[in-house]
Parts: C-alpha cells; sequence; structure tokens
C-alpha cells in the first residue's frame, strides 16, 4: 500500500513532538457501562476525540501520525528539490537569518521557505536565496 515505515520507524517523524494523551471519561463510562476514553496528541494538532473504546482512540492517533508522515514526507522532498535547485542546506527545522533576522525553517510552498521568525506565531515565505543566510547546526 505504501513504501514508507510505520510512523514509530520513520525517522523523519519528530517523535517527541507526537504523543498520544489519552483521558478517561468518567460520565460518559458510566453512561455506556464500559471505560470510554479521550485521546489527543502532544503538538495539539489533532482534535480531541469523542469519548470512545480505547482502540478507536489508538486508530485515530494512528490515523493523524499517518498525516503526519504525509506532511513530512512531503516536506522533506520539497526540502531536496529546493536545496538541489538553489544549491542550499533547506531543511525542515533548519535554523536561518532570513533578511537579518534569525527563525527556523517550519515548511515549505513551492521554491519558496515557510520562515517561522523567533518571535512570531506564523511563518511567511521567503525565497531560498534572497537575503537568507543558513545557519551551521552547532551540534
Ligand atoms: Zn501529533
Amino acid at each position: 500500500m505504501t513504501d514508507r515505515p510505520y510512523y514509530i520507524d520513520d525517522e523523519l517523524v519528530d517523535r517527541r513532538a507526537h504523543r498520544l494523551i489519552i483521558d478517561i471519561a468518567p460520565a460518559s463510562s458510566e453512561e455506556a457501562g464500559r471505560p470510554l476514553y479521550i485521546g489527543s496528541c502532544l503538538c495539539g494538532q489533532m482534535d480531541p476525540t469523542p469519548p470512545w473504546d480505547d482502540y478507536a482512540v489508538w486508530e485515530r492517533f494512528d490515523a493523524h501520525m499517518s498525516d503526519v508522515q504525509d506532511v513530512v514526507h512531503r516536506a522533506a522532498e520539497q526540502a531536496a528539490y529546493i536545496s538541489s535547485y538553489y544549491d542550499v542546506p533547506a531543511q525542515l527545522g533548519a535554523r536561518v537569518v532570513a533578511d537579518g533576522k534569525p527563525g527556523t525553517i517550519v515548511g515549505f510552498d513551492d521554491a519558496r521557505l515557510l520562515v517561522l521568525l523567533d518571535g512570531h506565531t506564523e511563518p511567511a515565505p521567503h525565497h531560498p536565496t534572497w537575503h537568507m543566510e543558513y545557519v551551521k547546526d552547532d551540534q
């Protein structure tokens, strides 16, 4: 069906950012006569589930992680394209200085970098080479 690994083995997925948070829903469990749970993801991008059986919550989380994989794999393809076309080290999460202001690459929009400047809440598109410095990873 797909040639990518399960998300647990997917090196592109930041697994520290995604964790199922599962809580029992006391009132609904009482009403249903069995334990029901509400699940959400640590990343905040998965809408909390209704009170469901635990397997259904896990299935929803798996679907969320599949969406996350779609996004990171698409971003990796775009990063590879931009990196080779402009000969720059564009990567998701890379630190840059965009037009004199420090920030982080959080995505790609066609051949533009989506840069979240430090202290900002919304990313903005930037050209990969115009007034763009790539900060070397200091780790
Ligand atoms: Zn998540």
